[in-house]
């Protein structure tokens, strides 16, 4: 048997941002990091694109977002090790969101509220996207936001830059998989793990992304939080093409620059929702082909090079977060899932806010109570409606 102050469930980005926090904030707290496989092979932290955005419409989302972005600039040498940086490639790429005319209402409520956030956004109409970005189509465009700021970095070199920083202050990665919680009354008080060792603890928390909802059943919590496939391409445009930002419409069509080519996708909301890794070879030809080539013609000749799918831990309430304990039920066990796609770029702050929780009691820097538990237990969405 293993006993620890805080047991962490699931070790990829969530998980090792929490231990990552923690340790700074208490050198004195035992941390113990329970993760199945250092090779991450099916985590959603390594099959991200990499997106980092101000472009929302929740100011708790905003908020992350700006803390996340200067957080990956200085990544490198603040989760530096040894004397060893911890490289993520940030690319300052920026982000630009398109709307057709019925959606420009909200393009500027988010513009306005991002605005009043401090960030760096401006809005742009047809014309100046053109002369801006002269392969677009804009004919049926009503206008778009773009963030110069923004950008996009490495998820592996971000994960394993937490990971190596949580092992240097102090924390334990258990190489297992929790297979059972036992409560006592409101507390849960123990971890049994698949190898038949258990970890006792004094605070849980639950990491585990698209797997949260599982994780939560054994505690007798439920959870709106569900995997939700989504595919990745790699991709080449076949036209010579200016350089373009993260570009993003409300059709879910999302693509950047990498290397020679281009890495996106467009998700498909219906997905049924489930663990499935399937590879459908013909989606990028029938869905994402046309849509890229409609707004850029030069991808006409676009090839997919290759295609690989990912778990979104989709909160099927709002599509927002759940940071936090269920008070007055489960006082010591703590979840952080259900980013719905956007938990790279909010895994610094949310990761703080966990380990605030933790060791001082309640949110410090950033006031994420909106976020919370409590939201599901009245059934009452807080949703994000920029463009997801
Ligand atoms: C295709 C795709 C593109 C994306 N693009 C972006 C983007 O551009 N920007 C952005 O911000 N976000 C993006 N995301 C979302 C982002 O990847 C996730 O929100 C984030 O990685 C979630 O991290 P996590 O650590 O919570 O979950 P995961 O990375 O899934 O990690 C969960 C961990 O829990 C472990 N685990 C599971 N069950 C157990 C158990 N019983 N016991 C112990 N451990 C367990 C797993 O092994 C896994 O390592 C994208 C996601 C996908 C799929």
């Amino acid at each position: 048997m293993k006993r620890c102050d805080v047991a962490i469930v699931g070790g990829a980005l969530m998980g090792s941002s929490v231990a990552s926090f923690l340790g700074e904030l208490d050198p004195s707290v035992s941390v113990c990091v329970i993760e199945p496989d250092p090779t991450y092979e099916w985590c959603s932290s390594l099959r991200a694109s990499g997106g980092v955005r101000v472009l929302f419409s929740c100011p708790e989302n905003i908020e992350m977002s700006k803390f996340g972005r200067d957080f990956i600039r200085g990544f490198p040498q603040r989760m530096a090790v040894g004397g060893r940086e911890a490289p993520v490639d940030w690319v300052q790429g920026g982000y630009l969101f398109i709307v057709p005319p019925r959606a420009m209402r909200l393009l500027e409520a988010n513009y306005e509220r991002q605005r009043a956030h401090g960030c760096d956004v401006e809005m742009l109409d047809p014309r100046q996207l053109k002369e801006r970005f002269p392969s677009m189509f804009v004919d049926d465009l009503g206008g778009g936001v773009h963030s110069p700021g923004d950008g996009w970095c490495d998820p592996n070199g971000l994960l394993q830059g937490f990971r190596r920083r949580a092992i240097a202050l102090g924390a334990e990665y258990v190489q297992d998989r929790v297979a059972g919680l036992t409560r006592s009354g409101k507390r849960v008080v123990e971890a049994q793990l698949a190898s038949g060792d258990t970890v006792r603890a004094d605070v849980f928390v639950n990491a585990t992304g698209a797997w949260a909802g599982e994780v939560c059943a054994m505690a007798g919590m439920p959870l709106p939080i569900v995997p939700l496939r989504r595919f990745e391409h790699y991709f080449t445009a076949g036209s010579p093409i200016e350089r373009l930002p993260y570009v993003k419409d409300v059709d879910r069509l999302a693509f950047r620059s990498e290397g020679v080519g281009f890495s996106g996708g467009l998700v498909d909301s219906d997905e049924p929702r489930g663990f499935n890794f399937e590879v459908d070879h013909g989606y990028f030809e029938r869905v994402v082909w046309p849509a890229v080539a409609h707004r850029f013609p030069a991808f006409e000749a676009a090839r997919c090079h290759r295609t690989w799918s990912g778990l979104y831990e989709q909160c099927e309430l709002d599509g927002n977060p759940i940071i936090g304990n269920w008070p007055g039920e489960l006082e010591n066990f703590y979840v952080v899932s259900g980013f719905s796609g956007h938990g790279m770029m909010h895994a610094p702050a949310a990761g703080r806010a966990i380990a605030e929780l933790i060791a001082r009691g309640s949110f410090q820097t950033l006031d994420l109570s909106r976020l919370g538990y409590e939201r599901i237990i009245r059934g009452e969405p807080y949703a994000e409606v920029g463009i997801l």
